[in-house]
């Protein structure tokens, strides 16, 4: 069976979603294909709220409303930094990447539990793409002028083109019982993060409207640890349990899950395009990777809608470059020893960096003014 349509999108996660909805919104033919649409990916769930405001999301799923950000360095300090001008949601990541979904299909989009399972032929004369994919189990060819990639860090549509994999940082993360928490809290040192952070953050409120399947990490706090390099991550992880002071049965089975380090450059092969986790589209240091899977999309969207492709690499430039080359920066001065993250510490507790660093992390169109300012601020005080 051979399916004609205009974009076929792989992956129906923030960076997907949001592109079949941009794409759909303007007329364009558009099938999304999602291997599991009750996949819940292991996620803090923070994005601020500025960014659901900016992309016209409605916050009508299960979340918390976060007004303070923690800080607590290699030798215990503690540092609360509180949120102005916006807040963080700590939302469940199945009901948010069902709502976007939603929202791509109230456009027009064509939302199907299938799977990408490579591309049929690529030396065809014309200039369709070919996939084969598997939908409710039955393998088809989706034919489409256009592909968009978005299946995430072990993406398979880059694999199936022989591009290398990227690099990540790896992830071990679950949700606890019986820990309570009203901030996102960033726990550094090399102990349980080396070269990187853990975090606690708080329990998503449950939606009494819902039947509880739909937010079963509602009422848990969920925490994890980065680990950017060896094999002992289940290690460092229970190292950072024992830092909390939590017990084997308070715990929750740990999942694993890669987040990738971003790599400026993979834009498009031809007409198929890479955007958010296929793309390492995630913010040095922070990690934070919804919004901008988010944004990707959109440009994707917006390059397709205009046709001229070009203009995805362009607009993203434009954007994020400076945003991200900053940040690659301070991640390498800060995570790479805890002497560093102490360094840090002392710099965030500086009422002006506080204000300028959450001014320019809830304001993501802040243009370039106000990022020279920021690395100016800093060279002042790491001088
Ligand atoms: C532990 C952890 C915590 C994180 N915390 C945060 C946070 O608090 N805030 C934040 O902003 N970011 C966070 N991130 C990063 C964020 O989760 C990602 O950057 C974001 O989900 C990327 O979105 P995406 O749409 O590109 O990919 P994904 O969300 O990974 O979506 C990819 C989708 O593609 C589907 N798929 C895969 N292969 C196929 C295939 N062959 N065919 C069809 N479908 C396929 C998958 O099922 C999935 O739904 C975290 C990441 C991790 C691992």
């Amino acid at each position: 069976m051979v399916i004609r349509t205009q974009v076929l999108v792989v992956g129906g996660g923030p960076a997907g979603a949001t592109a079949a909805r941009r794409l759909s919104e303007s007329g364009i033919e558009v099938i999304l294909v999602e291997k599991d649409l009750n996949h819940r990916k292991p996620c803090g769930g923070g994005i601020a709220s500025t960014a659901l405001e900016e992309l016209e999301i409605p916050r009508n799923i299960p979340h918390r409303t976060v007004n303070t950000i923690r800080f607590v360095s290699p030798s215990g300090r503690k540092l609360d930094i509180p949120l102005e001008g916006g807040k963080i949601l700590v939302v469940d990541r199945r009901a948010f990447d069902s709502l976007l979904r939603s929202l791509a299909g109230a456009s027009g989009a064509q939302v199907s539990e299938g799977e990408f399972a490579g591309f049929q032929s690529r030396d065809n004369k014309d200039s369709k793409l070919r996939s084969r994919v598997l939908i409710n189990g039955e393998p088809g060819i989706i034919e489409s002028d256009y592909l968009i990639a978005s299946d995430g860090v072990n993406s398979r549509v880059r694999s199936s083109l022989g591009l290398k994999s990227s690099g990540y940082v790896f992830t071990l993360s679950c949700p606890v019982e019986g820990l309570e928490s009203d901030a996102c809290e960033f726990w550094f040192g090399s102990e349980h993060a080396p070269s990187s952070y853990s975090w606690v953050f708080p329990r998503v409120d449950r939606d009494s409207h819902l039947p509880e399947a739909l937010s079963p990490s509602a009422g848990w706090c969920s925490v994890g640890t980065g680990i950017s390099y060896g094999n002992d991550a289940r290690l460092f992880f229970e190292r950072f349990l024992k830092r909390l002071n939590l017990n084997g049965s308070q715990v929750k089975a740990a999942r694993g899950y890669k987040v990738p380090s971003w790599k400026n450059g993979l834009y498009n092969v031809g007409n198929i395009l890479f955007v958010g986790d296929s793309a390492t589209q995630v913010m040095p240091f922070t990690y934070e990777g919804i919004y901008y899977a988010m944004k990707s999309g959109e440009f994707a969207a917006e390059a397709i809608i205009n046709k001229r492709l070009s203009l995805y690499r362009k607009l993203w430039r434009r954007r994020f470059l400076s945003r991200f080359m900053l940040m690659r920066t301070l991640e390498s001065v800060f995570l790479r020893s805890d002497s560093g993250a102490e360094k840090m510490f002392d710099m965030f507790s500086r009422a002006e960096v506080q204000e300028a660093s959450m001014r320019l992390w809830l304001r993501k169109d802040a243009g370039r003014g106000s990022l020279f300012s920021y690395i100016n601020l800093f060279r002042k005080f790491l001088h």
